[in-house]
Protein backbone atom coordinates (compact mmCIF):
# COMPACT_ATOMS: atom_id res chain seq x y z
CA UNK A 1 0.00 0.00 0.00
CA UNK A 2 1.14 3.42 -1.01
CA UNK A 3 0.17 6.81 0.62
CA UNK A 4 -0.57 9.01 -1.65
CA UNK A 5 1.73 11.79 -2.12
CA UNK A 6 -0.43 14.57 -2.22
CA UNK A 7 -1.12 14.00 1.41
CA UNK A 8 -0.53 17.64 3.24
CA UNK A 9 1.46 18.17 5.39
CA UNK A 10 0.30 19.17 9.14
CA UNK A 11 2.55 21.74 10.80
CA UNK A 12 2.26 23.28 14.26
CA UNK A 13 0.10 25.96 14.55
CA UNK A 14 -0.68 28.06 17.71
CA UNK A 15 -4.47 29.04 17.15
CA UNK A 16 -6.35 27.40 16.82
CA UNK A 17 -3.16 24.80 18.00
CA UNK A 18 -1.68 21.35 16.16
CA UNK A 19 -2.37 18.48 18.46
CA UNK A 20 0.14 15.51 18.02
CA UNK A 21 -0.71 12.00 19.67
CA UNK A 22 1.16 9.26 21.18
CA UNK A 23 -0.50 5.79 22.62
CA UNK A 24 2.32 5.10 25.65
CA UNK A 25 3.21 6.74 28.73
CA UNK A 26 6.76 5.80 28.84
CA UNK A 27 9.66 7.83 28.71
CA UNK A 28 9.72 7.73 24.77
CA UNK A 29 6.47 9.18 25.04
CA UNK A 30 8.06 11.92 27.55
CA UNK A 31 10.41 12.75 25.06
CA UNK A 32 8.01 12.67 22.30
CA UNK A 33 6.50 15.53 23.92
CA UNK A 34 9.34 17.48 25.02
CA UNK A 35 10.37 17.87 21.38
CA UNK A 36 7.05 17.88 19.61
CA UNK A 37 6.43 20.78 21.86
CA UNK A 38 9.48 22.84 21.17
CA UNK A 39 8.26 22.67 17.58
CA UNK A 40 5.25 24.06 18.96
CA UNK A 41 2.69 21.43 18.98
CA UNK A 42 0.33 20.01 21.60
CA UNK A 43 0.78 16.70 22.64
CA UNK A 44 -1.88 14.15 24.15
CA UNK A 45 -1.01 10.92 25.43
CA UNK A 46 -2.85 7.91 25.70
CA UNK A 47 -1.71 5.61 28.76
CA UNK A 48 -3.78 3.47 31.20
CA UNK A 49 -1.53 5.01 34.13
CA UNK A 50 -2.56 7.73 35.60
CA UNK A 51 0.99 8.67 36.97
CA UNK A 52 3.29 8.16 33.95
CA UNK A 53 6.40 10.09 32.98
CA UNK A 54 4.59 11.17 29.20
CA UNK A 55 1.49 11.92 31.61
CA UNK A 56 3.71 14.50 33.28
CA UNK A 57 4.80 16.15 30.37
CA UNK A 58 1.61 16.22 27.98
CA UNK A 59 -0.76 18.76 27.77
CA UNK A 60 -3.52 16.43 28.08
CA UNK A 61 -3.27 13.14 29.39
CA UNK A 62 -6.07 10.44 28.53
CA UNK A 63 -6.49 7.88 31.68
CA UNK A 64 -7.67 4.82 29.59
CA UNK A 65 -6.64 1.47 28.61
CA UNK A 66 -5.50 0.75 25.36
CA UNK A 67 -8.58 -0.98 23.76
CA UNK A 68 -10.57 2.26 25.37
CA UNK A 69 -12.90 2.52 22.00
CA UNK A 70 -14.13 6.50 23.25
CA UNK A 71 -10.59 7.33 24.67
CA UNK A 72 -9.31 6.18 21.54
CA UNK A 73 -11.73 8.29 19.41
CA UNK A 74 -11.08 11.20 21.52
CA UNK A 75 -7.71 11.58 20.98
CA UNK A 76 -8.12 10.15 17.27
CA UNK A 77 -10.27 13.60 17.32
CA UNK A 78 -8.36 15.65 18.99
CA UNK A 79 -5.10 14.96 17.37
CA UNK A 80 -4.34 15.86 13.54
CA UNK A 81 -1.26 12.58 13.60
CA UNK A 82 -0.81 9.57 16.24
CA UNK A 83 1.98 7.72 16.94
CA UNK A 84 3.04 4.83 19.37
CA UNK A 85 6.02 5.34 21.97
CA UNK A 86 5.40 1.29 22.88
CA UNK A 87 5.38 -1.33 20.68
CA UNK A 88 2.76 -3.64 22.17
CA UNK A 89 -0.23 -1.38 22.14
CA UNK A 90 -2.53 -3.59 20.63
CA UNK A 91 -3.02 -3.31 16.78
CA UNK A 92 -6.54 -2.97 16.58
CA UNK A 93 -6.16 0.07 18.68
CA UNK A 94 -3.58 1.71 15.74
CA UNK A 95 -5.99 0.58 13.13
CA UNK A 96 -9.28 2.06 15.35
CA UNK A 97 -7.00 5.63 15.04
CA UNK A 98 -6.74 5.73 11.40
CA UNK A 99 -10.23 5.52 10.68
CA UNK A 100 -10.38 8.80 12.22
CA UNK A 101 -6.38 10.64 11.80
CA UNK A 102 -3.28 9.62 10.00
CA UNK A 103 -1.33 6.98 12.36
CA UNK A 104 2.72 6.27 12.22
CA UNK A 105 3.85 4.25 11.76
CA UNK A 106 0.86 1.90 10.91
CA UNK A 107 -0.59 -0.97 12.25
CA UNK A 108 0.41 -3.13 9.69
CA UNK A 109 3.74 -2.44 10.66
CA UNK A 110 3.44 -2.28 14.62
CA UNK A 111 2.40 -5.96 14.35
CA UNK A 112 5.25 -7.32 12.31
CA UNK A 113 7.69 -5.74 14.94
CA UNK A 114 5.27 -7.59 17.70
CA UNK A 115 5.89 -10.96 16.43
CA UNK A 116 9.13 -12.39 16.47
CA UNK A 117 8.15 -15.11 14.02
CA UNK A 118 6.75 -13.08 11.52
CA UNK A 119 9.49 -10.48 12.18
CA UNK A 120 12.07 -12.90 11.28
CA UNK A 121 9.79 -14.06 8.25
CA UNK A 122 9.96 -10.32 7.47
CA UNK A 123 13.69 -10.26 7.29
CA UNK A 124 14.32 -13.23 5.60
CA UNK A 125 12.62 -11.62 2.48
CA UNK A 126 14.47 -8.54 3.01
CA UNK A 127 17.78 -10.68 2.70
CA UNK A 128 17.57 -11.16 -1.20
CA UNK A 129 18.37 -7.75 -1.79
CA UNK A 130 20.46 -7.37 1.87
CA UNK A 131 22.24 -10.08 2.09
CA UNK A 132 21.55 -9.75 5.95
CA UNK A 133 19.73 -12.71 7.40
CA UNK A 134 18.46 -13.45 11.08
CA UNK A 135 20.07 -15.91 13.16
CA UNK A 136 19.09 -19.88 12.10
CA UNK A 137 15.34 -20.20 14.30
CA UNK A 138 12.44 -22.44 14.25
CA UNK A 139 9.01 -21.68 16.01
CA UNK A 140 7.99 -23.65 19.29
CA UNK A 141 4.36 -23.79 19.86
CA UNK A 142 4.01 -27.18 21.40
CA UNK A 143 6.69 -30.24 23.11
CA UNK A 144 6.29 -31.91 19.69
CA UNK A 145 8.10 -29.31 18.23
CA UNK A 146 11.19 -29.82 20.22
CA UNK A 147 11.23 -33.52 19.64
CA UNK A 148 12.18 -33.25 16.03
CA UNK A 149 14.79 -30.45 16.67
CA UNK A 150 17.92 -30.37 14.68
CA UNK A 151 21.01 -30.20 17.02
CA UNK A 152 22.48 -27.36 14.95
CA UNK A 153 20.27 -25.14 17.17
CA UNK A 154 21.89 -25.81 20.49
CA UNK A 155 23.12 -23.91 22.25
CA UNK A 156 20.07 -21.98 22.02
CA UNK A 157 17.68 -19.21 23.16
CA UNK A 158 14.17 -19.50 23.44
CA UNK A 159 12.21 -16.28 23.56
CA UNK A 160 8.33 -15.90 23.73
CA UNK A 161 7.51 -14.82 20.39
CA UNK A 162 5.38 -12.09 21.79
CA UNK A 163 6.00 -9.35 24.41
CA UNK A 164 9.35 -10.07 25.60
CA UNK A 165 11.61 -7.16 26.39
CA UNK A 166 14.59 -6.30 27.83
CA UNK A 167 16.13 -9.73 27.92
CA UNK A 168 12.55 -10.58 29.63
CA UNK A 169 10.68 -13.74 28.25
CA UNK A 170 14.31 -15.54 27.29
CA UNK A 171 15.95 -18.35 28.86
CA UNK A 172 19.68 -19.68 27.52
CA UNK A 173 19.14 -23.93 26.69
CA UNK A 174 22.13 -26.15 25.75
CA UNK A 175 20.02 -29.37 24.75
CA UNK A 176 16.29 -30.27 23.98
CA UNK A 177 15.19 -31.39 27.77
CA UNK A 178 16.60 -27.65 28.86
CA UNK A 179 14.34 -26.32 26.06
CA UNK A 180 11.32 -28.09 27.03
CA UNK A 181 11.38 -26.81 30.72
CA UNK A 182 12.29 -23.83 29.20
CA UNK A 183 9.47 -24.02 27.24
CA UNK A 184 6.72 -25.21 30.08
CA UNK A 185 7.72 -22.33 32.50
CA UNK A 186 6.87 -19.47 29.57
CA UNK A 187 3.26 -20.90 30.74
CA UNK A 188 2.29 -21.95 27.28
CA UNK A 189 3.09 -18.47 25.40
CA UNK A 190 4.82 -19.32 21.60
CA UNK A 191 8.21 -19.07 21.59
CA UNK A 192 11.28 -19.26 19.04
CA UNK A 193 14.23 -21.07 19.65
CA UNK A 194 17.21 -19.43 18.19
CA UNK A 195 20.83 -20.18 17.98
CA UNK A 196 22.97 -18.83 20.33
CA UNK A 197 25.13 -17.01 18.18
CA UNK A 198 29.07 -15.85 18.89
CA UNK A 199 28.90 -12.05 19.03
CA UNK A 200 31.68 -9.71 18.94
CA UNK A 201 29.41 -6.78 18.79
CA UNK A 202 25.74 -5.35 18.77
CA UNK A 203 24.62 -2.82 17.08
CA UNK A 204 21.85 -0.47 16.03
CA UNK A 205 20.64 1.35 13.27
CA UNK A 206 17.97 3.99 13.25
CA UNK A 207 15.95 5.07 10.35
CA UNK A 208 13.58 7.19 9.19
CA UNK A 209 10.92 7.14 6.17
CA UNK A 210 8.34 9.95 5.65
CA UNK A 211 5.11 9.43 3.90
CA UNK A 212 6.90 10.51 0.69
CA UNK A 213 8.82 7.52 0.68
CA UNK A 214 11.77 9.93 1.14
CA UNK A 215 14.22 8.07 4.04
CA UNK A 216 17.36 8.84 5.93
CA UNK A 217 19.98 6.54 8.26
CA UNK A 218 21.64 7.82 11.71
CA UNK A 219 25.46 6.86 12.58
CA UNK A 220 25.83 3.32 13.53
CA UNK A 221 25.40 3.05 17.53
CA UNK A 222 27.67 0.46 19.02
CA UNK A 223 25.37 -1.13 21.98
CA UNK A 224 26.68 -2.64 25.34
CA UNK A 225 24.06 -4.48 27.25
CA UNK A 226 24.14 -5.86 30.71
CA UNK A 227 21.49 -8.68 32.22
CA UNK A 228 19.87 -8.08 28.98
CA UNK A 229 19.34 -4.34 29.45
CA UNK A 230 21.15 -1.69 27.57
CA UNK A 231 24.11 -0.14 29.42
CA UNK A 232 26.27 2.31 26.86
CA UNK A 233 25.70 3.35 23.07
CA UNK A 234 28.62 4.50 21.55
CA UNK A 235 28.79 6.48 18.59
CA UNK A 236 30.26 6.56 16.38
CA UNK A 237 30.76 2.43 17.29
CA UNK A 238 34.97 1.99 18.18
CA UNK A 239 34.71 -1.27 16.84
CA UNK A 240 32.68 -1.35 13.80
CA UNK A 241 34.08 -1.23 10.23
CA UNK A 242 32.81 0.79 7.55
CA UNK A 243 31.67 -2.24 5.36
CA UNK A 244 29.22 -3.64 8.49
CA UNK A 245 28.00 0.06 8.71
CA UNK A 246 27.36 0.26 5.02
CA UNK A 247 25.99 -3.49 5.43
CA UNK A 248 23.82 -2.76 8.19
CA UNK A 249 22.29 1.04 6.86
CA UNK A 250 21.78 -0.69 3.65
CA UNK A 251 19.65 -3.35 5.29
CA UNK A 252 17.77 -0.99 7.38
CA UNK A 253 16.91 1.22 4.22
CA UNK A 254 15.50 -1.86 2.55
CA UNK A 255 13.43 -2.79 5.64
CA UNK A 256 12.02 0.23 6.07
CA UNK A 257 10.96 0.98 2.85
CA UNK A 258 9.77 -2.57 2.04
CA UNK A 259 7.24 -2.33 5.03
CA UNK A 260 6.14 1.03 3.77
CA UNK A 261 6.72 2.66 6.96
CA UNK A 262 6.37 6.15 8.21
CA UNK A 263 8.31 7.29 11.47
CA UNK A 264 11.23 6.00 13.24
CA UNK A 265 12.10 2.57 13.46
CA UNK A 266 15.37 1.01 14.84
CA UNK A 267 16.68 -2.14 13.96
CA UNK A 268 19.54 -4.30 16.21
CA UNK A 269 21.96 -6.33 14.22
CA UNK A 270 24.74 -8.46 15.80
CA UNK A 271 28.65 -8.51 14.26
CA UNK A 272 29.57 -12.04 14.97
CA UNK A 273 33.11 -13.34 15.45
CA UNK A 274 33.68 -14.37 12.08
CA UNK A 275 32.82 -11.35 11.01
CA UNK A 276 29.16 -12.12 9.85
CA UNK A 277 26.21 -9.53 10.00
CA UNK A 278 23.12 -11.17 11.76
CA UNK A 279 20.01 -8.34 11.65
CA UNK A 280 18.23 -9.24 15.49
CA UNK A 281 15.11 -7.44 15.83
CA UNK A 282 13.48 -3.98 15.09
CA UNK A 283 11.49 -1.71 17.42
CA UNK A 284 8.37 0.47 15.71
CA UNK A 285 9.39 3.50 17.67
CA UNK A 286 12.32 5.56 18.85
CA UNK A 287 14.87 3.69 20.45
CA UNK A 288 16.84 3.65 23.87
CA UNK A 289 20.16 3.25 21.65
CA UNK A 290 18.81 6.66 19.56
CA UNK A 291 18.84 8.59 23.05
CA UNK A 292 21.99 10.17 21.80
CA UNK A 293 20.85 11.85 19.07
CA UNK A 294 18.77 14.29 21.40
CA UNK A 295 22.56 15.99 21.95
CA UNK A 296 24.47 15.03 19.24
CA UNK A 297 22.52 15.21 16.04
CA UNK A 298 21.23 17.57 13.95
CA UNK A 299 17.35 16.53 14.23
CA UNK A 300 16.83 14.02 17.40
CA UNK A 301 14.90 10.82 17.24
CA UNK A 302 11.88 12.20 18.95
CA UNK A 303 12.00 15.30 16.85
CA UNK A 304 12.64 13.31 13.68
CA UNK A 305 9.48 11.19 14.83
CA UNK A 306 6.90 14.06 14.79
CA UNK A 307 8.41 15.75 11.86
CA UNK A 308 7.68 12.06 9.87
CA UNK A 309 4.02 11.89 11.27
CA UNK A 310 3.02 15.41 10.30
CA UNK A 311 4.49 14.83 7.29
CA UNK A 312 6.90 17.59 6.78
CA UNK A 313 10.39 17.25 5.52
CA UNK A 314 12.28 15.04 7.31
CA UNK A 315 15.53 16.36 9.53
CA UNK A 316 18.88 15.88 9.03
CA UNK A 317 20.22 12.56 10.60
CA UNK A 318 24.13 14.29 10.88
CA UNK A 319 25.97 13.92 13.85
CA UNK A 320 27.88 17.04 14.90
CA UNK A 321 30.26 15.46 18.15
CA UNK A 322 31.39 12.00 18.83
CA UNK A 323 28.87 10.78 21.78
CA UNK A 324 28.12 8.27 25.00
CA UNK A 325 24.64 7.34 26.59
CA UNK A 326 24.65 5.70 29.96
CA UNK A 327 21.48 4.62 30.68
CA UNK A 328 20.65 5.32 34.39
CA UNK A 329 19.03 2.10 36.24
CA UNK A 330 17.06 2.26 39.93
CA UNK A 331 20.13 0.16 40.74
CA UNK A 332 22.17 3.46 41.14
CA UNK A 333 19.60 4.65 44.07
CA UNK A 334 20.43 1.52 46.32
CA UNK A 335 24.04 1.09 47.68
CA UNK A 336 24.69 -2.80 48.73
CA UNK A 337 22.81 -3.56 51.72
CA UNK A 338 21.41 -0.11 51.83
CA UNK A 339 17.18 -0.08 52.27
CA UNK A 340 16.22 3.61 51.46
CA UNK A 341 17.02 4.77 47.91
CA UNK A 342 19.00 7.54 48.31
CA UNK A 343 19.17 10.25 45.08
CA UNK A 344 22.38 10.07 43.19
CA UNK A 345 25.24 12.91 43.03
CA UNK A 346 23.51 14.52 39.96
CA UNK A 347 25.38 17.65 40.75
CA UNK A 348 29.16 15.47 40.18
CA UNK A 349 27.92 14.31 37.25
CA UNK A 350 26.95 17.43 35.95
CA UNK A 351 29.87 18.82 36.78
CA UNK A 352 32.06 16.26 34.04
CA UNK A 353 32.58 17.62 30.53
CA UNK A 354 30.11 17.42 28.38
CA UNK A 355 27.39 15.79 30.54
CA UNK A 356 23.71 16.28 29.63
CA UNK A 357 21.39 14.58 31.70
CA UNK A 358 17.84 13.40 31.13
CA UNK A 359 16.05 12.03 34.13
CA UNK A 360 12.08 10.57 33.17
CA UNK A 361 10.21 11.59 36.13
CA UNK A 362 9.84 8.53 37.96
CA UNK A 363 9.97 8.90 41.37
CA UNK A 364 9.93 5.34 42.64
CA UNK A 365 13.59 4.15 41.78
CA UNK A 366 13.38 -0.21 41.73
CA UNK A 367 16.37 -1.90 40.35
CA UNK A 368 16.86 -2.89 36.78
CA UNK A 369 14.27 0.05 35.87
CA UNK A 370 14.96 3.06 33.43
CA UNK A 371 14.92 5.93 35.81
CA UNK A 372 16.70 8.09 33.01
CA UNK A 373 20.18 8.54 30.82
CA UNK A 374 23.33 11.05 30.63
CA UNK A 375 24.76 11.37 27.12
CA UNK A 376 28.03 12.92 27.50
CA UNK A 377 29.43 14.82 24.03
CA UNK A 378 32.80 15.73 23.00
CA UNK A 379 35.66 16.98 20.48
CA UNK A 380 36.58 13.69 20.54
CA UNK A 381 35.25 10.22 21.76
CA UNK A 382 38.58 10.00 24.27
CA UNK A 383 36.81 13.04 26.42
CA UNK A 384 33.56 11.15 25.96
CA UNK A 385 34.57 8.18 27.31
CA UNK A 386 36.54 10.00 29.86
CA UNK A 387 33.32 11.68 31.06
CA UNK A 388 31.86 8.29 31.23
CA UNK A 389 34.09 6.40 33.20
CA UNK A 390 33.85 9.52 36.13
CA UNK A 391 29.87 9.04 35.93
CA UNK A 392 30.46 5.73 36.08
CA UNK A 393 32.57 6.28 39.37
CA UNK A 394 29.97 8.96 40.67
CA UNK A 395 26.92 6.51 40.42
CA UNK A 396 29.31 3.48 41.70
CA UNK A 397 28.51 1.79 38.17
CA UNK A 398 30.78 -0.98 38.03
CA UNK A 399 33.07 -0.45 35.16
P1 LIG B 1 14.81 -8.08 23.67
O1 LIG B 1 13.47 -7.91 23.02
O2 LIG B 1 14.71 -8.53 25.08
O3 LIG B 1 15.73 -6.91 23.44
P2 LIG B 1 16.69 -9.53 21.98
O4 LIG B 1 16.34 -10.51 20.94
O5 LIG B 1 17.26 -8.24 21.51
O6 LIG B 1 15.41 -9.34 22.90
O7 LIG B 1 17.72 -10.22 22.99
C1 LIG B 1 18.30 -9.54 24.08
C2 LIG B 1 19.81 -9.72 24.08
O8 LIG B 1 20.14 -11.12 24.15
C3 LIG B 1 20.50 -9.24 22.81
O9 LIG B 1 20.76 -7.84 22.86
C4 LIG B 1 21.76 -10.09 22.80
O10 LIG B 1 22.71 -9.58 23.71
C5 LIG B 1 21.27 -11.42 23.34
N1 LIG B 1 20.86 -12.31 22.23
C6 LIG B 1 19.65 -12.38 21.68
N2 LIG B 1 19.60 -13.29 20.69
C7 LIG B 1 20.82 -13.82 20.61
C8 LIG B 1 21.42 -14.84 19.78
N3 LIG B 1 20.71 -15.49 18.84
N4 LIG B 1 22.72 -15.15 19.99
C9 LIG B 1 23.44 -14.52 20.96
N5 LIG B 1 22.94 -13.55 21.77
C10 LIG B 1 21.64 -13.20 21.61
MG1 LIG C 1 16.74 -6.26 21.74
Amino acid sequence: MSHPPSLPALGPSAAPPTWLGVMGGGQLGRMFAHAAQAMGYKVAVLEPAPDCPAGHAADHLLSAAYTDGAALDELAAQCVAVTTEFENVPAQSLARLASRSFVAPSAACVSVAQDRMEEKRFFTECAAASGVLPAPHTLIGSDADIDGLSQDLFPGILKTVRLGYDGKGQARVNTPDQARAAFAAMNGAQCILEKMLRLAHEISVLAVRGVDGQSAVYPIAQNEHRDGILFTTTVPGPDITEEHARKAQAAALEIIRRLDYVGVLCIEFFVLDDGQLVVNEMAPRPHNSGHYTIDACVTSQFAQQARAMARLPLGDTRQHSPAVMLNVLGDVWFKAGDEAPREPAWDKVLALPGANLHLYGKDQPRRARKMGHVTFVAATMQEAQESLRAACDVLGIAR
